[in-house]
């Protein structure tokens, strides 16, 4: 892949995060530059504690950095009005989260299409119906959440995520709460989409077999970036986790 000469979906210049202030400050983020390319799969990953949740809410615009830059497309995040920044994630970015987080009193089909119907979208009903048959969902749509399983409810959030063919998807831990195939067949979904469907990902998680299905995997140790793996397997994510404080 040519990543490095794609254009960015999002990118984040000389971010910073500090949460409280004095000998109690900490510095969640400390300066972190990154691009996350358009048609990309990418992965956030690095040990507990070291930024990787701040990274992507403050990317996604789900909270406020202390300084920094953070571009989505031909808008400077940073700059927004909390109303133009709600507008903005709603109609621009995905989001698929590790409690999965549908609406228990609606079915599979509601809840998919519910982010359009908030926002006065009429979704298209082909890339519906793609979506729901790459997903294996068209006997569920009827469905409520409590009556499918753990995988099929974050396919649900996955088809969800992408109906408004977002610039970006941000999935956070998306297989934390799967067991190994449910967590395999959603992150086939997720590269299927950046492959076929030219979607963008940015994934955070801690499995590095999870991060092997990604293009690229960032990696984050206390609140800087402290590593960049192209095409990643397993092992190389391993290696690199274990390498970190050298
Ligand atoms: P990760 O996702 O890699 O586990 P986080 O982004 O959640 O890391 O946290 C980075 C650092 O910021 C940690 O030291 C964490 O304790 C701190 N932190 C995160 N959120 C808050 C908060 N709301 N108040 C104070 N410190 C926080």
């Amino acid at each position: 892949m040519t990543m490095t000469l794609t254009r960015p979906a999002v990118s984040v210049t000389e971010l910073t995060k500090t949460y409280g202030s004095g000998d109690a400050a900490v510095h969640a983020l400390a300066g972190v530059s990154v691009d996350f390319a358009a048609g990309a799969f990418t992965t956030i990953m690095g040990p507990s504690g070291s930024g990787k949740s701040t990274l992507m809410h403050c990317a996604a615009g789900l909270d406020v950095a202390t300084s920094g830059s953070i571009r989505l497309g031909e808008h400077e995040l940073t700059r927004l009005s909390d109303t133009a920044l709600t507008r903005l994630r709603r109609d621009r970015i995905g989001f698929v989260f590790q409690a999965f987080n549908l609406l228990p009193t609606l079915t599979a089909g509601q809840n998919i299409t519910l982010p359009l119907d908030l926002a006065g979208r009429r979704p298209d009903p082909d890339w519906h119906d793609r979506l729901v048959g790459v997903l294996g969902l068209a006997d569920r749509l009827h469905h409520r959440p409590s009556q499918l399983s753990g995988g099929q409810q974050q396919r649900v959030a996955c088809a969800r995520a992408l109906l408004g063919r977002p610039d970006v998807i941000f999935a956070d831990e998306p297989t934390g709460n799967l067991d190994s195939r449910s967590s395999a067949e959603v992150l086939d979904f997720l590269r299927h989409s950046v492959r076929e469907l030219n979607q963008t990902v940015v994934m955070v998680t801690h499995d590095p077999v999870a991060a092997s299905y990604a293009d690229r995997v960032v990696l984050l140790s206390d609140g800087r970036l402290a590593g960049d793996i192209v095409d990643p397997t397993a092992d190389t994510v391993l290696d690199a986790l274990r390498h970190l404080g050298d």
